[in-house]
């Protein structure tokens, strides 16, 4: 993309203010995995309110469309299974991983004061765990962890007793959700979730990476971090009325597969360096 005549890249920090002509705007903006988002939380938190302000700023000026990269972790350790748009989630306001979820929960406020105040057009989506190719190696998070540490024959680290569970979705699902509702109609703001609903155990992950990368790495325990979430699924209901039908295509096995070889040519490209 960047050999393309009409493809600009700017490093900016959305903390700061920023002025472009533009019709879309996507704010991914925010680490996501919990140590990463937990290294800097003041630094989090201002990304995701100041990162807010200034992007609904920059749509309310240019009248763009703007898309908020929302989060499952909204609903905090839900207690309502699968979890729906219209629960309100049970989130820590003081806990480690506070500055992610009110963060996030603070974004979504403004979204819809900036849309009831400004008229401004606002679409909110609410991601689930996502992985895929290009994930960093170091990202910390469960798939890309499992994957590096069996191509690397390390030990596979399990946190509290593994029978916690995420539902995973792959990246390229999420990208065709994201794409669809920045196209819906104005009058349809979100929040919607965007996720796979096929959950499963953490040991049951650690079992699925083990057997397709045929690795004979060990599965270690190491201690469950405060406030992780017991379970999560998304109700997909909603997503697939509004975005058109849309469905995740990529199953966990097919969407692992490809993953793995990602990280398997990677790894292999470090070491013969
Ligand atoms: N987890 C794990 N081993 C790891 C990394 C994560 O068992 O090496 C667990 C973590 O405790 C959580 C789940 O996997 O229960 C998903 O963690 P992740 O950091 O990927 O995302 P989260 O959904 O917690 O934000």
């Amino acid at each position: 993309m960047l050999d393309h005549p009409r493809f600009e890249l700017i490093r900016h920090d959305v903390v700061e203010p920023y002025h472009a002509e533009v019709d879309e705007i996507y704010n991914l903006a925010c680490p996501a995995s919990p140590p990463h988002y937990q290294y800097n939380p003041i630094k989090t938190m201002k990304t995701s309110v100041y990162g807010a302000m200034n992007m609904l700023g920059l749509a309310k000026r240019t009248r763009a469309k703007i898309l908020q990269a929302s989060t499952s972790e909204v609903y905090g350790d839900p207690l309502v299974h699968p979890q729906v748009e219209s629960y309100w989630g049970n989130v820590n306001p003081i806990g480690i991983r506070s500055c992610y979820d009110e963060g996030k929960r603070a974004a979504e406020t403004l979204f819809l004061d900036y849309h009831r105040q400004n008229g401004v057009r606002i679409k909110i989506v609410r991601i689930f765990n996502t992985y895929g190719p290009r994930m960093n190696p170091e990202d910390g998070r469960v798939v890309s962890n499992f994957i590096v540490q069996a191509l690397r024959g390390e030990d596979i680290t399990i946190y509290g007793d593994g029978a916690q569970t995420r539902s995973f979705q792959y990246v390229d699902d999420l990208v065709e959700a994201m794409v669809r509702m920045m196209a819906t109609d104005d009058n349809f703001t979100g929040p919607v979730n965007t996720g796979n609903p096929n959950e499963f155990t953490m040991l049951e992950l650690a079992q699925a990476v083990l057997k397709l990368t045929g690795s004979r790495s060990k599965l270690v325990y190491r201690p469950l971090p405060s406030d992780d979430p017991k379970q999560r699924q998304p109700d997909i209901g909603l997503a697939r009325e509004k975005l058109n039908g849309w469905m995740p295509k990529i199953q966990l096995e097919e969407g692992l597969k490809r993953t793995i070889e990602y990280f398997d040519t990677l790894l292999a490209g470090r070491s013969s360096k």
